[in-house]
């Protein structure tokens, strides 16, 4: 997995594609898959740590579910009480409807996209297939010139080195037009 806070950069791009989706729900699903990853050192050790969340039905039920859950009810007091935005048009943003849903089930699967190509194990298809047998094509790609274990390293230091200056850009971009945190946070609305 990219280190976590760095699926933002992705759910920040999707939000560009349509404007009636929903950035505080891409944001929060973006980020959801990973919460299984302590659940599981703590609970299940002897299972591999991405499993029931990583998976399409996991993350297709579960994760969205629970992406609805906290962006409506946790990511305005949250971020508004850090960013210092305004609560209105936060709790405006996060209301629950279709697009809002949606959105969060598409942040959700964009997790699992940006995990799937640098990961040496993906459990996608978990349980139908073992998560062992699907190995991240970026991996594949890489092994013949570099065995196995470097070519995890170095897919894994390419995704996590392209999310980090894609968040740059974006950072830079929204600054020059003013109302950063907002327009990081919130995204568009109807009051922006
Ligand atoms: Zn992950």
């Amino acid at each position: 997995m990219p280190v976590t806070p760095l699926h933002y950069p992705f759910a920040f791009l999707i939000s560009k594609s349509n404007k009636r989706l929903i950035l505080p729900a891409l944001v929060v699903g973006s980020v959801m898959p990973d919460i299984e990853v302590p659940l599981m050192w703590i609970f299940f050790s002897s299972l591999p740590d991405h499993l029931f969340l990583h998976s399409f039905i996991g993350a297709a039920t579960v994760a969205t579910l629970l992406t609805v859950l906290v962006t409506r009810f946790l990511y305005a007091p949250i971020i508004s009480t850090i960013f210092g935005i305004d609560r209105v048009d936060l709790d405006d943003a996060c209301k629950i409807n279709p697009w809002m849903v949606a959105s969060s089930f598409i942040g959700v699967m964009s997790h699992l996209v940006l995990d799937f190509p640098m990961h040496w194990y993906n459990p996608i298809l978990w349980p139908m297939v073992d998560p062992f047998d699907i190995v991240g094509p970026l991996i594949l790609l890489l092994e013949p010139s570099f065995g196995f274990w470097t070519a995890y390293i170095i897919a894994s230091s390419l995704t996590h080195a392209s999310m980090i200056i894609l968040w740059i850009v974006i950072l830079v971009v929204l600054y020059s037009k003013g109302n950063l945190w907002y327009h990081h946070w919130v995204g568009r609305s109807s009051t922006a």
